[in-house]
């Protein structure tokens, strides 16, 4: 066991990680971060190349130092989001240790251990989950899944349109990876869109602040949250206008089952297909706390505002609304650190 042992372990140094620093910097806490990765940008680091965000620098910066301008029509690159991170972290000194994926927290007495595979371990009086969702892509469970001979991938291992140049290529989901992945997918391959029910489109005008807007509101018990709108709302990016323009953004609803060669649809017509794109969304990536005895069959954690319910001493930060209001993004994981970083700190005076 290494020492000293820090007072507070943030397992995740992506954007949530990074925000419980900032505030952790102002209390009288030791604390180390530990992270899976090799270097910075969280989740960031591994997304699709042409991936935007769907909202201004302005509105996606974390505490102390706002997003640089970006140079793309105003939604900042996953590049710039990365050199961002990045410069965030040697900007105020966060100590990292990389390379250290934790396997497992346990409790051992007045501490939470966190180990990895090795057997290494640190011990902490307070630990912060904030390890995300992209190391846990779901894929729904579609009748003959297994016996569809051609390609399967989750968007979180998708990276550019080149392997399906001329392919059939079937994009499963109707939020904001499908329709980016969509968008550049439909030119160069024959796509076909299966969402749910009919996707939700932003007008063109309105971007991503108006979702953090409403969330927040819908959060606070706002009048406001009467409307209409989610996170999970198309935004209408330059790429997905052009989609939307040559005609490719028209969805249908769910198949029936897989072929061995493609689906069958509910009305029994049939499609052949070379791949799939399941653009199906994320788990919260929590297995190391599994030990705990805490974390429910989604994944999640009950918990009172970021505290785990029923183990005091592990805060969550980041994951979705369920953790605090779109503290899945930017703007809502730095909101809910400075929520709830001083109550940490207060419970371990
Ligand atoms: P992550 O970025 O995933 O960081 C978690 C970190 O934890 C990683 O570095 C990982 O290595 C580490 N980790 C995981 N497991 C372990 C372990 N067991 N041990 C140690 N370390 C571990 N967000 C916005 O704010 N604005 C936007 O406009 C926006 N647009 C988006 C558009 C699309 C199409 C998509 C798909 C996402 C968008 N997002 C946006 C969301 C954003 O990509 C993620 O939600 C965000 O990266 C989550 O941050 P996080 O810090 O919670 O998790």
């Amino acid at each position: 066991m290494s020492s000293p042992d820090p007072d507070v372990i943030v397992i995740g140094a992506g954007q949530a990680g990074l925000a419980v620093a900032y505030y952790l910097r102002r209390t009288a806490l030791n604390y180390l971060l530990l992270d899976a990765g090799e270097a910075a940008g969280g989740a960031w680091a591994h997304t699709w190349d042409s991936l935007r965000l769907f909202s201004p620098a302005a509105y996606s910066s974390l505490p102390g130092w706002q997003m640089p301008p970006s140079q793309f029509e105003g939604y900042p690159s996953r590049k710039e989001v990365i050199d961002y991170l990045a410069r965030y972290e040697q900007r105020y000194d966060v100590p990292i240790s990389r390379n250290w994926k934790v396997k497992s927290v346990t409790r051992e007495g007045d501490y939470l251990r966190v180990g990895r595979a090795d057997g290494t371990s640190l011990n902490a009086r307070a630990v912060v989950s904030a390890t995300g969702t992209w190391s846990a892509p779901f894929t729904p469970d579609y009748s003959g899944r297994n016996i569809f001979k051609g390609v399967q991938l989750h968007s979180a291992h998708y990276r550019n349109p080149q392997p399906f140049v001329d392919k059939r290529v079937l994009v499963v989901g109707g939020g904001n990876s499908g329709a980016q992945i969509l968008a550049e997918l439909s030119e160069v391959a024959r796509t076909i869109w299966v969402t749910v029910k009919e996707p939700v489109f932003l007008p063109d005008e309105i971007d991503g602040r108006i979702l953090f807007e409403r969330a927040s509101a819908r959060a606070l018990g706002n009048a406001d949250a009467t409307a209409n709108t989610t996170l999970g709302d198309i935004v209408m990016l330059p790429s997905v206008k052009k989609a939307r323009d040559r005609g490719a953004l028209t969805s249908a609803r769910p198949f029936d089952r897989f072929t061995e060669s493609g689906v069958v649809w509910k009305d029994g017509s049939a499609s052949v297909v070379d791949a799939v794109l399941w653009c199906t969304g994320f788990r919260p990536a929590t297995h190391h706390l599994k030990p705990l005895g805490l974390v429910e069959a989604d994944g999640r954690i009950e918990v009172i505002d970021q505290q785990a319910k029923n183990e005091p001493r592990l805060w969550l930060a980041g994951y979705g609304n369920w953790t605090g209001a779109a503290s899945a993004t930017l703007l809502g994981a730095s909101r809910t650190a400075r929520a709830f970083v001083p109550r940490l700190a207060k419970s371990l005076l």
